[in-house]
């Protein structure tokens, strides 16, 4: 079950600036599998969160905050030679209906997850976002609002986030610190970005000389964690930012090959789908031309588990 929408694809070139995030990994990620299998792929549209949504994980100074420009410029990191020639583009801050809208697709990804078993939005994953900060390009924690207000519903209690993007889930581990009902996973390079680490349920840093003991440490991880908490959703933060031709400078010191990856994600869905635990995958970092075919492979082994897909 995929949510999905033609709207994902902004093009932020209409604001005034250009970033290799800027590039639609889902179209590419539906376009190869229809390719694929001679069909379109289905997928769910999912509903913009509201400001209220927002503000149950967000601080009322920050939401305001984000009617400036100048906040944007800085959780985008915009530096001068991102920035287009003057020109008339649209407002920065009209980008915040862009982040709804991607919000509401983990919210409806999490949902279809409890009902169906497996879902992925084909976006979101904004670990960084913390609740008075933005930054590194993640201005709302989709992951938290949607854990958030899924439990005020009632409709799960403990969730487990599998975070393995290149880079730490801080902000969502610094949002859950003090939440027994929340457990957060991060297997993440301990070289790079954020310099400063926050404190997850179990972290799990991995060194640019371990490529080999990757897979080895996230089964770890995972089975570490299981073993103390036992939870009824897992968010699956599926980052492709430690793939080996990720773009981003700052991501060099992991250097993972597409099929290490396709094993890792694989794992992931298996062993949460062997154990009846509904799993929501999200797509979180992952910067250039190529990461697309590491959710590409992602997507396509959740869609044949469940059975959307044939073998
Ligand atoms: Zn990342």
């Amino acid at each position: 079950m995929l949510v999905y929408s033609p709207s994902y694809n902004t093009d932020l070139r209409k604001y005034g600036f250009d970033k290799p995030f800027a590039l639609d990994r889902g179209q590419m990620v539906l376009d190869a599998l229809q390719q694929e299998y001679g069909r379109a792929i289905p997928y769910l549209l999912p509903e913009a969160i509201s400001l209220e949504d927002a503000g149950l994980i967000h601080s009322r100074d920050y939401l305001e905050s984000l009617k400036n420009d100048e906040s944007w410029r800085e959780i985008f990191e915009l530096k001068e030679e991102d920035l287009l020639p003057p020109g008339n583009y649209e407002p920065l801050h009209n980008l915040l209906g862009d982040i709804l809208l991607k919000s509401g697709g983990t919210l409806l990804a999490c949902r279809k997850a409890l009902e169906t078993g497996l879902a992925a939005n084909l976006g979101g994953g904004y670990h960084h976002a913390f609740p008075d900060q933005g930054r590194g390009f993640c201005v709302l924690n989709d992951i938290a609002i949607s854990i958030t207000k899924l439990r005020r519903k009632h409709l799960v209690e403990r969730v487990i986030i599998v975070d393995l993007d290149f880079h730490q889930g801080d902000g969502t581990a610094y949002i859950f610190r003090n939440d027994p009902d929340v457990f957060t996973l991060s297997v993440h390079s301990q070289e790079g970005w954020p310099d400063e680490k926050q404190e997850s349920d179990l972290d799990v840093p991995v060194y640019s000389e371990e490529t080999e003991l990757y897979l080895e440490k996230t089964t770890q991880g995972i089975d570490q964690a299981l073993s103390s908490f036992d939870p009824q959703l897992c968010l699956f933060v599926a980052g492709s930012d430690p793939y080996e031709l990720d773009i981003l400078p700052g991501t060099r010191f992991l250097r993972l090959s597409l099929e290490r990856l396709r094993q890792r994600d694989e794992l992931v869905i298996n062993r949460f789908h062997d154990l009846k635990i509904p799993l929501a995958m999200v797509f979180a970092g992952g910067y250039g031309p190529d990461v697309w075919r590491v959710h590409h492979q992602a997507v396509r082994h959740l869609l044949l588990k469940s059975g959307i897909l044939a073998q």
